[in-house]
C-alpha cells in the first residue's frame, strides 16, 4: 500500500514502502535531489534511509562493518555482506569502518548506485546473518589495492 509522507517538502515523492527497499517502485536519483534538500535532523522519522553496502566489498569482505553496528543487519555470501534495511537504525556507526568505503547511506550514494537497495534487501533475506567481525577473504588486500585504499 502506498503512503505519502507528511513532510511539506516531501509530500507527494516518496512511497515508505520504496524507502524499504520492498517497494512498489525502486528509490530513484530524483528522491535522492529531493531528499538532499531536507536536513537529516528535520526529515519525518518515516524518511531514515537505510545503509547500503555497494561494490566495493566485492572479494573484501574485512566486516569491520559488522563491529561496529549496535543492531544486527549484516547478512553474508561467500564474497561479500549485505545490510537489511529493515533492521539498519541508520546511525552510521559501519561507514567510517569499512577500510573501503563500501558503505554508503542512500542520500549519499552515487547515482550509478542505487541498484544495489534492492539488492541489499533482496539478498539480506536470504542469507545468513553474521553477528561477529570474521577473518577477511583470502583476496581482501588484493582488492584494497585494486581499488586504490
Ligand atoms: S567493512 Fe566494508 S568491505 Fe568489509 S565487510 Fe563491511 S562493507 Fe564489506
Ligand atoms: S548504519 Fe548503523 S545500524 Fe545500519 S548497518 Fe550501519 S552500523 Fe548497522
Amino acid at each position: 500500500m502506498q503512503k505519502q509522507l507528511s513532510h511539506p517538502d516531501l509530500s507527494g515523492l516518496l512511497e515508505l514502502d520504496s524507502l524499504n527497499s520492498r517497494g512498489l517502485r525502486p528509490f530513484t536519483a530524483a528522491d535522492k535531489v529531493t531528499l538532499g534538500r531536507v536536513k537529516p535532523q528535520d526529515r519525518p522519522k518515516e524518511t531514515r534511509l537505510p545503509h547500503i553496502v555497494t561494490d566495493n566489498c566485492q572479494r573484501c569482505r574485512f566486516t569491520d562493518c559488522v563491529g561496529h553496528c549496535p543492531v544486527e543487519c549484516f547478512h553474508s555470501d561467500d564474497e561479500r555482506l549485505y545490510i537489511d534495511p529493515d533492521v539498519c537504525i541508520d546511525c552510521g556507526a559501519c561507514i567510517p569502518a569499512c577500510p573501503v568505503q563500501a558503505i554508503y547511506e542512500v542520500i549519499d550514494m552515487p547515482d550509478g548506485y542505487l541498484p544495489w537497495i534492492e539488492i541489499n534487501a533482496e539478498r539480506s533475506r536470504m542469507l545468513p546473518l553474521i553477528i561477529a567481525k570474521q577473518d577477511p577473504l583470502p583476496t581482501a588486500e588484493a582488492r584494497r589495492k585494486e581499488l586504490d585504499f
